[in-house]
């Protein structure tokens, strides 16, 4: 038997279930799972923190060039694939409120900050039996990945998932207003001039907008044989 692909690529826009299904697909393979857009979102809870604006790009770039980001085994069960923490601050769950989801976008776009977090991410990459999750994983991170996989889905559908996850939460949520943020993000994020989101030439493109977390984890298993 050919064993399964060892550096696997999953990239697609938000919120579209590359999380869901890289954790999971990482567990049954005992593969790491490496979901790349924490590190994007740990820089900008960081300037946030600190009240730097989102627009300085020397100050934001410095900052990525120096953070350590620390991402850990879950030490909860609270439905957390990982804990990122910065310094001794466990920053899991701060890291996806709404004020970082409102400023990852350009925080992501800008060079320097791109170059510093994808040198890590391919250093980590190489080393194989992966999972890496993200935009620009299969195009610029690692290239040479062995199996490439794309997932799409409409913004709607995309959104509704969100919602419901927040709503599963206990937390309040407003669906027109995540709609709206979902799409402006992704247009950012296939925008700009670095790395734009785009699946790579050799991808396999799924599109989960009919197909449940299960199915589409049962086909990128068979992708994996
Ligand atoms: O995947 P997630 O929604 O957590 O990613 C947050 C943001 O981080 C994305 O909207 C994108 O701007 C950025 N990101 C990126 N490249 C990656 C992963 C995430 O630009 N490889």
């Amino acid at each position: 038997m050919t064993p399964p692909p060892s550096i696997i690529a999953l990239d697609g826009p938000a919120a579209s279930g590359k999380s869901t299904l890289g954790s999971k697909l990482a567990d049954s393979l005992g593969y790491l799972f490496f979901d790349t857009g924490v590190m994007y979102r740990a820089i900008t809870w960081i300037a946030l923190q600190h009240d730097m604006n989102p627009r300085a790009e020397t100050e934001i770039t410095e900052l990525a060039q120096k953070a350590q980001i620390d991402i850990r085994p879950p030490s909860i069960k609270d439905g957390r694939a990982y804990d990122v923490m910065i310094g001794e601050k466990d920053v899991t769950w701060a890291m996806r409120d709404s004020e970082v989801d409102a400023n990852v976008s350009v925080i992501s776009a800008y060079a320097g900050v791109r170059q510093a977090l994808s040198e890590q991410q391919r250093r980590i990459g190489l080393r194989g039996q992966v999972v890496m999750v993200g935009r620009d994983i299969g195009t610029v991170v690692l290239p040479e990945a062995d199996l490439k996989v794309y997932l799409e889905a409409s913004a709607e559908e995309r959104a509704r998932r969100r919602y419901d996850e927040i709503i599963a939460r206990g937390d309040k949520a407003d669906y027109d207003d995540i709609l709206k943020k979902v799409i402006e993000r992704d247009h950012i994020d296939s925008t700009r001039a670095v790395a734009p989101l785009r699946p790579a030439d050799d991808a396999v493109i799924i599109d989960s907008d009919k197909l449940d977390a299960d199915q589409v984890f049962a086909r990128v298993l068979e992708l994996c044989k």
